[in-house]
């Protein structure tokens, strides 16, 4: 439970001459939400990293709303939203291909929330007011509401302070606020690296301490855990912290014994940098190449090696399904990216049979992936005979 008599309870109030937040940065969807919620009644902030992002000057990612209105009635009032969520009910709003989530104010009291035997929220359900709903949040930087009529930020946790110093504080001890919540060990090591901030001994023990509770959380949260780890434009410091605190056991099993390999570790770095500069240049990413390649060292060592052109796709086949499924014990990747993650590793094969075969290679629909891939190969280290260049320049006529 979150010790609350730590805080000052009335809350700090930041102008905007601090936080510098101009109106023109609002996000209009969400600006069109609160005011609709106003005009009911109710009340509406922007929180999370919307704020935390927009002061530190960054481009935030989206704009999650909160309101004292409940998921039924934020439903009934909007158009285009629906009820989504188990554990937490909340509303997704969608304008085109955007998302916006709006929240109720939650609290984090005992009463309603139903436990596991080993301290695990199930099922957290408990409406409550600004203020619980303040502590109940994971980090002082994602506890700040902004006011967008006044332009004022609402700082119960002193995460205003923390933000400018800085520094990742967990609110109330982190011990019971990680045991409530493995996922937020992950989410700690995601703002580090995206923010670099400076985590406290107490919080990194922690941290190391409760990494053992992430076989307790779902694989599909795992999953899309691990893609806002990765996809994020910090994959590469975050690969190497999550190895440090011992957490690739249980989202990338397989990607972590091959780490201890020189050559399969080059390869999996390279691959994170290239994704780390696709995303700061705006390209696209998709979870089926990242996951092609993280899962490549460990295909490669069941087949024994891929680089003949004789190999049979069935054996490529038969080895993927071997390694999906371990995966997937512990972090499961949705069937349509599976399907494209073993596209992208036959075509491996099929690269290799030129010039015979290229025409029909040329016109697979994961091409492109599978020839990124064995370029990546080939920059790692890997002879494959040229083959990469004889593709090059096929594609540059
Ligand atoms: P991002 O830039 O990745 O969206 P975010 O902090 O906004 O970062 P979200 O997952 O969008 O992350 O969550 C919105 C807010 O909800 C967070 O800022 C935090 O206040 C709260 N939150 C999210 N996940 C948790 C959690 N596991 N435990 C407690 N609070 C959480
Ligand atoms: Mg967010």
């Amino acid at each position: 439970m979150v010790a609350i008599d730590q805080y000052n309870i009335s809350p700090e109030i930041i102008k905007v001459s601090k936080h510098h937040i101009e109106v023109d940065q609002i996000d209009n969807d969400a600006r069109s939400i609160i005011q609709r919620l106003n005009k009911a009644g109710f009340k509406g902030y922007i929180v999370g990293g919307f704020v935390r992002d927009s002061i530190l000057g960054l481009k935030p990612k989206d704009c999650d709303v909160v309101t004292d209105a409940t998921p039924e009635q934020v439903n009934s009032l909007l158009p285009r939203t629906r009820i989504i969520g188990r554990r937490f009910k909340i509303v997704h709003s969608r304008s085109g291909r955007k998302i916006t989530e709006i929240s109720t104010f939650r609290s984090s009291s005992q009463r309603n929330t139903q436990k596991s035997n080993k301290g695990l929220v199930l099922r957290d359900n408990n409406y409550g007011n600004i203020e619980d709903d303040a502590f109940r949040r994971d980090f002082t930087i994602n506890s700040l509401y902004l006011d967008i009529e006044k332009m004022e930020i609402i700082d119960f946790v002193g995460g205003f302070k923390d933000l400018q110093n800085k520094k990742l504080k967990s609110i109330g001890d982190s011990f019971e606020r990680f045991k409530e919540d493995p996922v937020r060990i992950l989410r700690a090591i995601r703002f580090k690296a995206k923010l670099s901030l400076d985590l406290d001994k107490k919080l990194e023990a922690d941290m190391k301490k409760l990494s053992y509770l992430l076989k307790e959380i779902s694989s599909g949260r795992k999953y899309e855990e691990t893609l806002k780890m990765l996809l994020t434009g910090n994959a590469e410091l975050i690969m190497t912290e999550m190895n440090s605190h011992n957490l690739l056991e249980h989202l990338l099993p397989l990607t972590k014994d091959f780490l201890n390999s020189k050559k399969d570790k080059r390869f999996i770095y390279n691959a994170l940098k290239n994704t780390d500069d696709r995303y700061k240049k705006n390209k696209s990413l998709t979870p089926a190449f990242l996951f092609s390649v993280l899962l490549w060292p460990a295909l490669v060592n069941k087949m024994g090696g891929i680089t003949s052109k004789k190999t049979k796709l069935h054996n490529i086949s038969r080895a993927a399904s071997l390694i999906l499924k371990r995966q997937n014990e512990n972090c499961f990747i949705p069937g349509r990216i599976q399907q494209s993650i073993k596209e992208t590793w036959e075509l491996q094969i099929m690269l290799l049979r030129v010039p015979e075969k290229s025409k029909v290679t040329l016109k697979h629909k994961r091409f492109r992936a599978g020839y990124d891939l064995l370029l990546l190969r080939e920059d790692s280290g890997e002879n494959l005979g040229g083959v990469g260049k004889w593709w090059t320049e096929k594609i540059s006529y």
